[in-house]
């Protein structure tokens, strides 16, 4: 999918109302509901603060987890307003509802310069339904010359009110953060800088089956790690002893090792694996052939040949598109195969992309995350990018 959307700098603001979706979706304490990351506050800044600079009275809107449909004081963004403020430096007004009376009031009065957040979008029944009645009334808080600005690349996948149906009655584009989305790992899938490498992982062969279908098609390299790397292996007659196994689609893994063949993709299969004597950080752990995991043992990340051969495989590439760890890294003994994947594409000149929930965790907490040249700010969405799935929330903003 190779998207040219018209972006922020592509539409005049100037003195007009900008009804801006951002990912204000973060971590909070559970106990005190304090903000324990503000990454994706952060991360809107830039869009932001263009809107405010070019003259425009911004409206910014979010989800907060999953109220579905209700109000839950819990979830308001209240707190999210708060941090904003003092992340902007300025004053943010916040409307106790999204589309209701407190909301169209402020809306109404607001002035160039100014910034209003609403309250969260999902305690509306109409927003995850895609209802055009909710869409409209969000779309109406920005008046009759107003922009849609869409920044929350984590829900560009998902066809909300907020997301994609407003762009029905507002003239939409993106803000900096979906443009970066939509150029880099755009980029990569259409006209990649070739040895393309795609490093595959993470639990399940059954969760990536989109992602490995279409890197098939596009990919020159294509690396297997993670669990769904036993399945591989047990479909060629291997031994897998207790490592995560799929065996009903054994008989997709056959078929894509023959599909690589066909295409002349390289498909590498790891050669060794590290075993552990149960699912746990302090469990014995010895290093095996692949394929010849004893009974009792399993497969908890790549071992040291396979490091080598995985590590060999990207120093030469020109773009590599990373989606799945290698092991189970959340224990620091598992997280070996995963850290020198990240050291290797850190000395790589190679464009290298990090996608998905768990990859982007596992970069950032091995240190990395600064070494990437991208690491998608969406977990699902940059999954669903890297299917060559239409995504709904950009499908719908202006061509250029
Ligand atoms: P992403 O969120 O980046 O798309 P996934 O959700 O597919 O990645 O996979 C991440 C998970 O896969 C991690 O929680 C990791 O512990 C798990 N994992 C990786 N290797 C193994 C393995 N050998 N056995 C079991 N789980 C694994
Ligand atoms: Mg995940």
């Amino acid at each position: 999918m190779d998207y040219n959307k018209k972006t922020v700098t592509d539409i005049d603001v100037k003195g007009k109302k900008v009804l801006c979706r951002c990912d204000f979706n973060v971590p909070q304490d559970k106990q005190t509901g304090a903000i324990t990351d503000d990454k994706r506050i952060r991360a809107a800044l830039p869009t932001l603060q263009y809107l405010l600079s070019q003259g425009a009275a911004v409206i910014a809107c979010s989800h907060l987890g999953k109220p579905k449909g209700q109000v839950k004081p819990a979830l308001t963004l209240a707190p999210v307003a708060e941090r904003l403020q003092q992340l902007l430096g300025q004053d943010v007004i916040f409307a106790s509802d999204s589309v209701g009376p407190d909301a169209q009031a402020k809306a109404a009065a607001l002035q160039p310069g100014q910034v209003l957040l609403l309250e969260n979008l999902r305690f509306e029944p109409g927003e995850e339904k895609n209802d055009p009645a909710f869409a409209k009334a969000l779309a109406d808080l920005a008046g009759a010359d107003g922009v849609y600005v869409s920044d929350a690349f984590g829900t560009v996948h998902r066809a909300h009110a907020s997301t994609a149906g407003v762009a029905a009655y507002l003239p939409a584009v993106s803000g900096y953060l979906i443009q970066k989305e939509l150029e880099i790992i755009g980029g990569a899938l259409a006209a990649p800088k070739r040895p393309l490498v795609a490093i595959l992982g993470g639990s399940k062969v059954s969760s990536k089956i989109g992602v490995i279908n279409n890197l098939l098609e596009i990919a020159d390299t294509i690396i297997i790690g993670g669990g769904m790397a036993y399945t591989f292996s047990a479909a060629q007659g291997g031994k897998v002893g207790d490592s995560l196994l799929e065996s009903d689609w054994m008989d997709y893994a056959n078929e894509m090792v023959k599909k690589a063949e066909e295409k002349g993709v390289k498909l590498l299969l790891p050669v060794d694996t590290m075993v552990a004597d149960a699912f746990a950080p302090d469990s014995n752990a010895k290093v095996v052939s692949a394929g010849e995991i004893p009974d009792g043992w399993q497969g908890l990340d790549i071992g040291p040949k396979t490091i080598e051969l995985y590590t060999e495989a990207v120093a030469n590439a020109g773009t590599v598109i990373w989606n799945g760890p290698m092991g189970v890294f959340e224990f620091p003994a598992f997280a070996v195969g995963t850290k020198a994947v990240a050291e290797a594409l850190s000395k790589t000149d190679a464009i290298t992309i990090v996608g998905g929930g768990d990859s982007a965790a596992a970069v950032e907490q091995l240190g990395y995350a600064d070494k990437m040249t991208h690491i998608s700010t969406g977990g699902g969405a940059s999954l669903e990018f890297m299917e060559g799935k239409a995504l709904p929330g950009v499908v719908c903003l202006l061509d250029r």
